[in-house]
Parts: structure tokens; sequence; C-alpha cells
């Protein structure tokens, strides 16, 4: 057992509050709505939820808040046979949405191995409500794999979305001992690959953590996979141990790492690459998207 190592100061920082964060903030209230943004406690809230005018970004969780899975990084609880989720939960959460002044929104789930379609069909009738009622909205899906079954990324991907989002989460060489054991690395590529075969005009996305025992050699050859099915975007950021019973931090990259990997994603031809200590899989994903891929 090795000891935990130190937190280094570039991950110790004030959160900036923007004036639209106090609005969404206070808005937010009696609307009924989850985000992963204040539930998991994310230090970028204030970047992103205070977006420059135009940008406010937030990730709404969908289909229940316990999870069929049990990854080793992630703090979401778990049952082999979760509540059923909430058939009004679309409309209810398109409601919200619409009333509380977005521009970006990230809708992601558990993983719903219970259900007969992984909970494809309720993400996507939850963004057609959205769409239908605020329709310059931009909806991004961060989806699980659907244990593989491509239907539910067609489900998805035909929903009227903006971005399809799935997480590769770490090297191939780590997934094992990282994700749970029904997850895994080509499983994942395929999920994103058949996004893009399925509608070439919708931008894929797709996220990794660094600092869980990865070799560059390994991060490279991950890069190189997804240019080569054609995924639009990347985020890198650094693994944080949520709770002392999950995976340790292996190192804390530093920043001037996490800079090298935006080069190299730049020069490899993402539309867009965020890395950083902070970076998260929907950090400021407004603010990139808008300006990145449709200016
Ligand atoms: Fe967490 Fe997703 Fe893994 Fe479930 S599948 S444990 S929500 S990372
Ligand atoms: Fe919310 Fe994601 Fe931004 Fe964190 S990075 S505040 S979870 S949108």
């Amino acid at each position: 057992k090795g000891e935990r190592l130190r937190l280094p100061e570039w991950l110790k920082r004030e959160i900036p509050m923007g004036e639209n964060y106090s609005h969404l903030k206070s808005s937010l209230r009696n609307l009924n709505l989850h985000t992963v943004c204040e539930e998991a406690k994310c230090p970028n809230i204030g970047e992103c939820w205070g977006g420059q005018s135009g940008t406010a970004t937030a990730t709404i969780m969908v289909l229940g808040d316990t999870c069929t899975r049990g990854c080793r990084f992630c703090s979401v609880k778990t049952a082999r046979n979760p509540p059923p989720p909430d058939p009004n939960e679309p409309v209810h959460t398109a409601e919200a949405i619409a009333q509380w002044g977005l521009d970006y929104v990230v809708l992601t789930s558990v993983d719903r191995d219970d259900m007969p379609d992984g909970g494809a069909a309720h993400f996507a009738q939850t963004v057609r409500e959205i769409k239908s009622r605020k329709p310059q909205v931009l909806v991004e899906c961060l989806t699980p794999d659907f244990r593989g079954d491509l239907r539910g990324v067609d489900t998805v991907a035909d929903s009227g979305l903006d971005v399809y989002a799935h997480n590769v989460e770490t090297v191939a060489e780590l997934q094992k001992f990282v994700r749970d054991p029904r997850a895994n690395y080509k499983q994942s590529l395929a999920v994103l690959k058949r996004a893009k075969e399925g509608r070439p005009n919708m931008v894929t996305k797709t996220s990794i953590m660094l600092g869980l025992g990865e070799t560059d050699d390994e991060v490279l050859r991950v890069m190189e996979d997804l240019r080569k099915i054609d995924v639009d975007c990347l985020t890198l950021g650094q693994y944080m141990q949520p709770t002392k019973r999950h995976l340790k931090v292996k190192e804390y990259l530093h920043p001037d790492k996490y800079k090298h990997w935006q080069e190299v994603g730049d020069k490899m031809g993402f539309a867009y690459t965020a890395s950083g200590p902070l970076v998260r899989s929907s950090y400021k994903a407004g603010e990139f998207f808008i300006k990145n891929l449709l200016e």
C-alpha cells in the first residue's frame, strides 16, 4: 500500500463565480433538476455555468442515481436492480431546461444494464422534448456503451442531438483495472464509430483521465485510434480519487504535460482538444463547441 500523493498547487484553486452563475444557481432551486455539476461538487461550476454570454453549460443526470456497474474510479452508488426510471423524467427535464436559461446541456446517465435498451429510448425522448421546446439549446448526450448493442447508439444518434459523447475513460491497457468488467476499450470505440457512421455530420466526442499509471505511448495510441474512427473532440483531465475506497492516483501530471497533449491533439486534427488538470468531459463544452464548431 503506497502513501497517498499530496495534492499539487495547480489543483487547489479558488472557484470563480460569474454573474450568470448566481442567476442559474438561484433559478435551479424550484426546477427539481439534478446536475452533476452540483452533486459532484465540480470545481468548474463557476466557469461552466457562468460561461461567457451564450455558452452556459451544465450536466444533467437522467435515468436515476443508481448504477448497475461499479467502475473503480467512480463514486456513483450501485445496485443490481435500481428502481425503474421515472417515465415523466424526459418531459420534466425538458421543461426545466427550457425555463432555466442554459445554452448547452449535457445529458448523461448511470449505466442501466437492467433495462432492455439500456435506457436509450429515454435519452432520445429527453432530447426530443428539449428540442421541441427550445430548439436553440445545444444538446450533448454522454451515453453508456449499451453493452455493445449498437441499436441503442442509433436510437440516441437519431434523436436530434448535436453532440454524441461516450468516454473511453483510460488507455486500452488499463481498462480492466479502471472500469467495470462489462466495459472495454473495443466496445467503447465501436459506440463512437457507429455514432459517426450513422450521422457523419454529427459531432462525436470522448474523454480520458490521466494519472492512473498510463504511459505516453499508450495515450498516443488512444488518440490515434480515436482519429481513425473520426472522433471530433477529445478531453483529457487529471483523475482525482473520489474516496479512500477508490483507485489511488498514480501521478499528478504537471500542467505542461497537459499542454503537450493539447498540442498533439491539435496536430492530429481533432476539431478541438481540451486538455488540463481540471478538464472534465463536459468542461466548458458550450464554449468549445460554439467557438470551434459553429464559427
Ligand atoms: Fe460510474 Fe458510469 Fe461506471 Fe456507472 S458505468 S460506475 S456511472 S463510470
Ligand atoms: Fe458541470 Fe461538467 Fe462543467 Fe463540471 S465540467 S461544472 S460537471 S458541466
